[in-house]
């Protein structure tokens, strides 16, 4: 199908935004990222326009990583994590679905590849997803993730962080990514996050901690907008 979207509908992407690949000192650079150039293809009308209305994939409490049985609590700092979906122009993306996945308190995943000698959490797995509203919002009740070395990278601890996955409206809105907290002091050791040129960037990745008087309830919060595509799109980072 030739290609029907108009020239210039997406702002391309900033090269200065976006992580400098391949990631020195990171082992798994190699089979994350393309080893050739990249072409351009013709999209498809499905591309461009689907999938829509995601909702029937959510259950209520997909949004709720520290609570996931009736009077249990993960272990850790609970926090909730919010912010809105925007496209290049800064408009809200409605009915997109926002998935996160993380370690837990300890700095473990709950998966079968991670094996290092910490503590898992029976009252914590980890993953969740939810649907932006009308005006491009999520929210996730989580707790705060801890620092974990990276195998074979020569004491290499990632700071606490998220990974977070957009997707929707189109196939083409789809972003992964990883939101940080501010003020911690591995930030400036890490070779994901400093593998992006632009300070202002980075920035991007790095969310706002709520004063705790401006949420209710007993959560630390935390801001983190994500914008898709265009010059400012959030940095992808898997
Ligand atoms: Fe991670």
């Amino acid at each position: 199908m030739p290609d029907q979207s108009p020239p210039g509908r997406f702002d391309p992407l900033d090269p200065a935004w976006q992580p400098r690949v391949p990631i020195e000192g990171y082992p798994n650079t190699w089979r994350r990222n393309p080893r050739g150039a990249l072409f351009r293809r013709p999209l498809t009308r499905s591309e461009l326009t689907g999938p829509t209305d995601l909702s029937p994939r959510l259950r209520p409490g997909d949004n709720d990583l520290a609570r996931l049985k009736p009077g249990r609590v993960a272990l850790g700092q609970l926090i909730r994590v919010e912010g809105r979906v925007l496209d290049e122009g800064g408009r809200p993306v409605r009915g997109a679905i926002v998935e996160l996945w993380q370690a837990n308190a300890a700095g473990r995943y709950f998966h079968p590849i991670d094996q290092r000698d910490a503590p898992l959490d029976p009252d914590f797995v980890g993953n969740g997803r939810t649907l932006t509203d009308g005006d491009g919002r999520y929210a996730f009740f989580t707790i705060k993730p801890g620092a974990y070395p990276v195998p074979d990278s020569g004491r290499w601890w990632r700071p606490p962080h998220i990974h977070m996955s957009v997707l929707g409206p189109s196939s083409l809105s789809r972003l992964v990514t990883q939101m940080y907290f501010p003020g911690d002091p591995l930030n400036a050791h890490d070779r994901l996050l400093n593998s992006i040129g632009d300070a202002r960037a980075r920035e991007g990745l790095v969310s706002r901690q709520l004063h705790p008087a401006d949420i209710p309830g007993e959560w630390l919060g935390f801001v983190h907008d994500l914008v898709l595509r265009g010059r400012h799109a959030t940095p992808e980072l898997d």
